[in-house]
């Protein structure tokens, strides 16, 4: 089967020039650096769309897909409006992921809202831009949200979420379709909710099931099994309530390469296995096709994302490991402290030596644990030098912090040669703006 953009671990227009350099998206690295400094964002804007094709040309046989990008991997204004303009729709969990989405001008019922503990704000603010999918997770959730539909004299529009009870092999922290989770209906506490919807909840109007696995997923078998639950209840609820559900979100989780290793499935063989599923479900539970929704989001924008650091200062431990340090790190990119997250780099400025050396990349936040890359060969290393640590689109920005009281990096996007900046890099001034002085203390 063809290779998709989430097979790669490089963006699509990463090469190296006649400089030497390393140039993404017709953009010398090191003129970036130059121009906007580090640590620095680069997305490609040739490997999104591709994505984006790669998914709408995998799900071709099966028309009533919709693609909703998860806006937690990485939330921009300038990233939402290409999202949008490629045809996909938004899966959000905050006011704040709404509001981003509203700014850039997305069509506001391709949005669909979800999470465990969603506030009344948020929610209020979801009703108020018309939001066009609530999935709602839990009992109180429900009662809330009728009430605040009530208030507004609304019907919403409505999704449950459930835990299908499926175990991945992924990292702990990232699975989420196992039974002991915090997000969703058990299976047996579905009928209940679905009783409370019809008899009710009468300012709630529900359309289908949504479900998430978990992420980072390399096995095709956890959505078959998961399309198979969900289209089960759908007949099941068909026949006990009479409910004609029509939509199932099946959620997100495809994985990237970051590692040599990593060998995820390419969309293109998801996009047969979700729909060869799907059309045996239907027929082995006798129910309409449903119009099916994917929550992408790593898958979307991990690989055309990547970081600039300048090196630093280096640390050759006696008999030991020699640490190289770059300007950035966990506040950055917290994903391999936090999961043991691995990632693959070069040296983005021509390198004359073609002596080699084994380093691990620190960052330069004041955690022992803050390493970025453990034990990876590179030609030997300068201070000064430029590092690119690719794969850094998804859970990275969205993750970062000001930890140190350090200014969170810029962001630019490249392509045909242009660097377009869509994130500003927070200034001193920025680190304190919600500073407070309380007046007895001047
Ligand atoms: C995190 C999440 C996603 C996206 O997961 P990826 O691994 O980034 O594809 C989709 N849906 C839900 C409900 C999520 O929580």
């Amino acid at each position: 089967m063809t290779t998709s953009t989430n097979q790669y671990q490089k963006p699509l227009t990463v090469k190296r020039n006649s400089d030497g350099n390393l140039e993404i998206g017709g953009c010398d690295a090191v003129e970036l650096v130059e121009k906007f400094g580090t640590p620095l964002y680069v997305l490609d804007e040739k490997t999104i769309r591709s994505v984006c094709l790669d998914y709408k040309k995998s799900f071709e046989k099966y028309p009533n897909t919709q693609i909703m990008y998860a806006s937690k991997a990485l939330c921009t204004c300038a990233l939402a409006s290409i999202l949008q303009e490629e045809g996909l729709g938004f899966d959000v969990v905050s006011g704040g992921e709404i509001y981003t989405v509203y700014k850039a001008g997305v069509d506001m019922r391709k949005v669909l809202f979800n999470g465990n503990n969603k506030s009344v704000d948020e929610l209020n603010l979801a009703l108020e831009l018309g939001v066009g999918r609530i999935s709602v997770d839990n009992f109180y959730e429900l009662a809330l949200l009728n009430t605040l539909a009530q208030g507004q004299d609304k019907t919403v529009d409505i999704l449950l979420r459930i835990t299908p009870g499926i175990e991945c092999h992924t990292h702990q922290y990232i699975q989420t379709g196992h039974l002991d989770s915090k997000f969703g209906f058990d299976l047996i506490q579905i009928d209940e909710a679905v009783d409370l919807i019809l008899n009710e909840y009468t300012n709630l109007k529900l359309h289908g099931l949504h479900a998430h696995i978990g992420s980072q997923i390399f096995e095709t078998r956890i959505y078959k099994d998961e399309i198979d639950i969900l289209c089960k209840e759908i007949a099941r609820l068909d026949e006990k309530f009479g409910l004609k559900l029509d939509e199932i979100n099946i959620g997100g989780g495809l994985g990237v390469k970051y590692i040599d290793s990593d060998v995820p499935p390419s969309t293109f063989e998801i996009g047969q296995v979700i729909i060869d599923k799907l059309n045996e479900c239907v027929e082995k539970y006798n129910i309409d096709s449903p119009k099916i929704f994917l929550e992408p989001g790593r898958s979307i924008i991990s690989t055309s994302g990547v970081t600039l650091y300048t090196i630093g200062s280096s640390k050759q431990v006696p008999n030991g490991k020699k640490y190289v340090s770059v300007d950035g790190g966990m506040a950055d990119n917290p994903r391999p402290s936090l999961y043991q997250a691995e990632y693959y780099a070069e040296i983005a400025n021509n390198k004359e030596t073609t002596e080699k050396e084994e380093v691990t990349i620190s960052g330069r936040f004041c955690e022992s644990g803050d390493i970025l890359i453990n034990n990876i060969e590179l030609p030997k290393i300068d201070e000064g030098d430029i590092l690119c640590v690719y794969n850094t689109g998804a859970y990275n920005y969205s993750m970062a912090s000001n930890y140190n009281k350090v200014c969170k990096p810029a962001m630019v996007l490249v392509n045909d040669s242009c660097a377009d900046l869509i994130v500003k890099r927070e200034s001193l001034e920025d680190l304190v703006v919600h500073d407070v002085i309380p007046d007895r203390l001047k």
